[in-house]
């Protein structure tokens, strides 16, 4: 098959057309050097351009102000779980906060958890994870070492809009799913992280946004790939890093800028797709079931069901006549997901919600 699907699978996800084609092109030889990004050394002047371009976009498209770091890493988003506890609980003293809304906030705490104590501030388990606290009903504590919270639950399908006041308790945010997709208030946060597969990029990177404040909490002798200053003062190159991956968000975030016309257009993009498939749920109310409560709905994964298993399966054998992929759900919650991250095309989820209102009229 050489022609492209709309692919709705939840990450890795599908890339902007034009970061593919001029990865494409550049892949025998990046301009001006003869050689492909894969070959060369990741301390050439060719790398250390890319490295510095991809930080300084970071920079520009979310607002981070001066001091942040922001660093590369490896280890998906599952290796921040453990770099956080070790760096900011083990041997703090103190407590870590946790908001649980879904998979991965629960997937976080259970890693932090091997480096110090954690106490649950809201848990939406009896839900099934379907809704989100008010951001006013949380009682945090003030002597916290950190509060997390996950700002998309990828699985769910549920995401916050902004985030708590927490004073003087630094804020960390697991962004995986929704990283570059809006702007946020970098300011409010000790700590932002995110692995790239979804919106940023390819699997194989990950991007931490610190504050500086935040390094010297960490105890001294940490294991060296596991300390956030080694890679702050190593520029995110105490290693080899994944240039490839690092080559690839930086095209993206090219795109994003040049392309999109930066994040604020992004997200309009974003919540007009995704209002085209809550619409199609909506006008079919009796027919798809959404999980998430309305108020806390995902514009990144729109999770529902059907009436039964049957008709969810037909729906996905059907949808992949027209070219649309992957929108089987996760097994937790069952049902169809569609993930329409920032490289979705209009005409993708235009596809989509048409389908779902004539698949609904048929079978409903
Ligand atoms: N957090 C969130 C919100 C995610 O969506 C994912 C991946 N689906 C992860 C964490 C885990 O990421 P990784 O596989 O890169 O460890």
């Amino acid at each position: 098959m050489t022609q492209r699907v709309f692919n709705f699978s939840p990450g890795p996800a599908v890339l902007p057309l034009p970061v593919l084609e001029q990865a494409q092109r550049e892949m025998l030889s990046l301009p001006g050097v003869g050689m492909s990004v894969l070959e060369i050394s990741h301390r050439s002047k060719a790398f250390d351009a890319i490295l510095a371009e991809a930080q300084a976009s970071i920079k520009q498209l979310l607002g981070v102000p001066d001091n942040y770091r922001i660093v590369f890493l490896q280890g998906g988003a599952h290796l921040q779980f453990t770099m956080l506890g070790m760096n900011f609980l083990q041997g703090s003293g103190k407590t870590a906060d946790f908001v649980l809304t879904g998979t991965w906030g629960n997937a976080a705490i259970k890693e932090v958890q091997k480096q110090g104590p954690t106490r649950v501030v809201w848990d939406g388990k009896d839900e099934n994870y379907s809704y989100l606290p008010a951001w006013s009903e949380l009682k945090l504590n003030p002597d916290a070492a950190f509060a997390h919270f996950t700002s998309n639950e990828t699985i769910q399908g549920i995401q916050f809009v902004g985030e708590p006041d927490t004073d003087a308790v630094p804020l960390v945010c697991d962004c995986s799913s929704d990283f570059l997709s809006r702007p946020i208030d970098v300011e409010r946060y000790g700590l932002i992280y995110a692995c790239a597969q979804k919106n940023a990029g390819i699997a194989g990177v990950t991007v931490a946004i610190v504050r500086d404040d935040m390094l010297s909490r960490a105890p001294k002798n940490l294991p060296g790939m596991l300390d956030y200053g080694n890679f702050v003062k190593n520029d995110s190159r105490p290693n080899t890093p994944p240039v490839f991956a690092i080559y690839i968000l930086n095209l993206v975030c090219r795109w994003l800028r040049d392309d999109i016309g930066g994040l604020a257009k992004m997200d309009a993009l974003n919540r007009h797709k995704a209002n085209l498939v809550y619409s199609a749920i909506d006008d079919s109310a009796s027919f798809y079931r959404p999980h998430a409560r309305p108020d806390c709905r995902s514009q990144m994964n729109a999770t529902f069901r059907l009436p039964s298993e049957e008709l969810e399966k037909s729906f996905i054998d059907d949808a992949k006549k027209l070219q649309l992929y992957d929108l089987k759900g996760h097994r937790s919650v069952g049902g169809i997901r569609a993930s329409i991250y920032n490289a979705m095309p209009l005409i993708g989820v235009e596809t989509l919600a048409s389908f779902m209102r004539d698949f609904a009229k048929r079978n409903g």
